[in-house]
């Protein structure tokens, strides 16, 4: 099989990361950041780790048990914004960028070693320095050939952190593999629930080393497919791709010179039409929706005519733009005029489920949509209601 070489960057303290960055004078201070409402902690620095502030404690007890920590309310929108800027960067080592949360990242990293003319490892360590760098933000990198394992690594990483050792990047090479498995429990594995573990624990199955030990059949009766993929992550071969999503283009345009120039009306708004139709198919296999359209109108003498118009309901079939296209058309074509080409354009494009979201936002819904992704993300993780936009 094909080995994957996968890396997972995941943000320190992410949450406090942010907020240091704009109060340089939280440096060194053990910081929590509160969720929604200041409910609870949903993020902390080391110190404040250290003197055994727990995740997801509520402030009200916290408050007066860590009379030293600085407690902060969240901003997401402002976290956010870093995500970008963070996530962005990975983009210039690989378009193979999976944005898993708010502050991590699956890379597909297979066959850069060329194209950086380097090793992987030292790869990573770009990643680490160059976001620390550019944005000024501290991640973590697990390096290995699944994401399952690379998951794992990141996690080792933070745990020498934990322990004060100064060490961003961790692999888990072919020969280190077996010997992390017998370290790691099944339960401290990406994926695996407390059922699960409880299940294996049950049939006296407690470390990786354990589990991958088990024969496919016994697998596959008690954890069905999932499991069998699991056994196979763990043992180095992927099975779950990283799957990114190429950035949206800016716009989606159509336009073809006619086969005769023209004068007649008809014949250009059947051309118009087809270019509709394609600039639609192209939304929906993408699976954007445009909040602005535009007909073009090219004469014999290179002139060009065009008209455009915002939609209120950003929208992707041909059905809804067709009558709205021959408005266009009706306010720049003259009678009379020879022409050479029509065009159609879609711009202001948004990913189609973020369609909601835009209705009631004017700005970048593209931005809106990763806004929402990371906050369903947030509240798979601490439950919902967890944060809430201000403004
Ligand atoms: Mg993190």
């Amino acid at each position: 099989m094909d080995k994957r070489v996968i890396a997972l960057v995941d943000c320190n303290n992410f949450f406090v990361a942010c907020e240091r960055l704009r109060k340089p004078e939280l440096l060194n201070v053990p910081v929590c950041v509160l969720s929604n409402n200041d409910g609870c902690v949903v993020s902390r620095s080391n110190e404040a780790k250290r003197m055994g502030v727990q995740m997801g404690a509520p402030y009200f007890i916290c408050k007066n048990q860590f009379k030293k920590v600085k407690f902060l309310s969240g901003d997401l929108t402002y976290y956010c914004e870093i995500s970008k800027r963070v996530m962005d960067k990975l983009y210039d080592f690989t378009p193979d960028v999976e944005i898993y949360s708010i502050d991590e990242a699956f890379l597909d990293l297979t066959g850069l070693r060329k194209t950086f003319n380097c090793s992987y490892e030292e790869i990573i360590e770009r990643i680490v320095s160059e976001v620390k760098r550019d944005v000024g933000i501290d991640v973590s990198v697990g390096l290995s050939y699944s994401k399952v394992l690379a998951k794992l690594a990141n996690d080792k990483a933070k745990n020498l952190q934990k322990n004060k050792i100064d060490k961003k990047t961790y692999k888990i090479g072919f020969r280190q593999i077996q010997k992390e498995l017998k370290e790691t429990l099944m339960s401290e594995v990406w994926g695996v629930g407390k059922n699960t573990s409880a299940l294996l624990k049950k049939h006296l199955i407690q470390t990786c080393h354990d589990f991958v030990s088990q024969d496919d059949i016994w697998i596959k009766k008690n954890l069905g497919k999932v499991g069998l993929e699991l056994k196979q992550e763990l043992l180095g071969n992927s099975i779950h791709q990283v799957v990114s999503v190429a950035q949206a283009p800016k716009s989606i345009s159509r336009s073809e010179s006619f086969k005769e120039f023209q004068t007649d009306k008809n014949y250009i708004v059947n051309e118009l039409k087809r270019h509709i139709h394609k600039v639609c198919k192209k939304m929906r296999t993408e699976e954007l929706v445009c909040s602005c359209v535009g007909v073009m109108l090219r004469t014999k003498d290179f002139q060009v005519f065009d008209c455009k118009i915002n939609l209120i309901n950003p929208i992707n079939s041909e059905f809804e733009l067709i009558n709205k296209a021959k408005e266009m058309l009706d306010k720049i074509f003259v009678d009379g005029v020879i022409y050479r080409s029509v065009g159609f354009f879609a711009t202001k494009l948004s990913p189609q489920n973020s369609r909601q979201i835009s209705l009631f936002d004017g700005e970048s819904s593209i931005k809106k949509h990763e806004l929402s992704k990371s906050w369903d993300k947030l509240e798979e993780k601490f439950g919902k209601g967890i944060i809430k936009l201000g403004g």
